[in-house]
């Protein structure tokens, strides 16, 4: 069976990331991945742009239709990585985080709370006794090291699969964390399965400073150029 490199969180201009759906596919190919997904904030459009480019380009890549979701629980708001087979109904989908949950059984689609101890980027936290879930997000590239420590930590107790991703926001970043994953196929059923079987190898890994201080001076260009023209 096949291993294959993988990083299924990462953002495009869909939502806040630097550069475009095309930049970081052709990022992801250059850092040898096999297995994407485009994870923007509260859209799938980035993953469905993916999915059309790869297509089209012939580029031998699995992207999984994806979307960081801002779900909503007991009054506190959480981000959820939904990873789904196959394209759906663009964004009409539940943002309470149980039906969305609900909405993720009915599409085959992968439920994992983002980052769950970072807390000051909507990580569940201590919720994450109480929600359903397929797998945890234990390591992510932009989290500090003693959070993604606990929540390798609690993902062990609960028993749930483990997935590390880099949550890239430019192309430098793509793949700083990532997946081994062994599938039968190459396609986003087969990711999906194997995960769900606890298949994977998490590659630790963090954002370089250098590359994090780049991101965010250029960012703080782009918001700057935004206030002065469309103020
Ligand atoms: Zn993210």
């Amino acid at each position: 069976m096949p291993k294959i490199k993988a990083d299924l969180h990462m953002h495009s201009t869909y939502s806040d990331g630097l550069n475009t759906v095309e930049e970081m596919i052709h990022s992801a190919l250059e850092k040898g991945l096999k297995a994407i997904s485009i994870t923007d904030h509260n859209t799938f459009k980035g993953s469905k742009k993916a999915i059309e480019y790869v297509k089209d380009k012939g580029i031998e890549l699995v992207v999984l239709y994806g979307n960081e979701v801002r779900a909503r629980y007991s009054g506190k708001l959480m981000d959820i990585l939904v990873l789904c087979p196959q394209v759906l109904d663009d964004d009409n989908y539940p943002i309470d985080a149980v039906k969305l949950y609900e909405w993720t059984r009915k599409n085959n689609c992968l439920y994992i709370p983002a980052h769950p101890y970072d807390e000051r980027r909507y990580g569940c936290g201590e919720l994450i006794y109480d929600l359903d879930m397929d797998a945890i997000e234990g390591w992510n590239a932009r989290a500090p090291r003693k959070v993604n420590e606990r929540a390798i930590a609690t993902a062990k107790t609960l028993g749930k699969p483990i997935v590390s991703n880099s949550d890239a926001h430019e192309v430098e970043m793509v793949a700083a964390a990532h997946n081994i994953i062994e599938v039968e196929e190459l396609d986003p059923y087969s990711v999906i399965d194997s995960i769900l079987k606890g298949k994977v190898k998490i590659v630790r890994g963090t954002i370089p400073p250098s590359i994090y201080a780049r991101y965010v001076s250029k960012k703080l260009v782009k918001k700057t150029v935004r206030h002065m023209f469309f103020k």
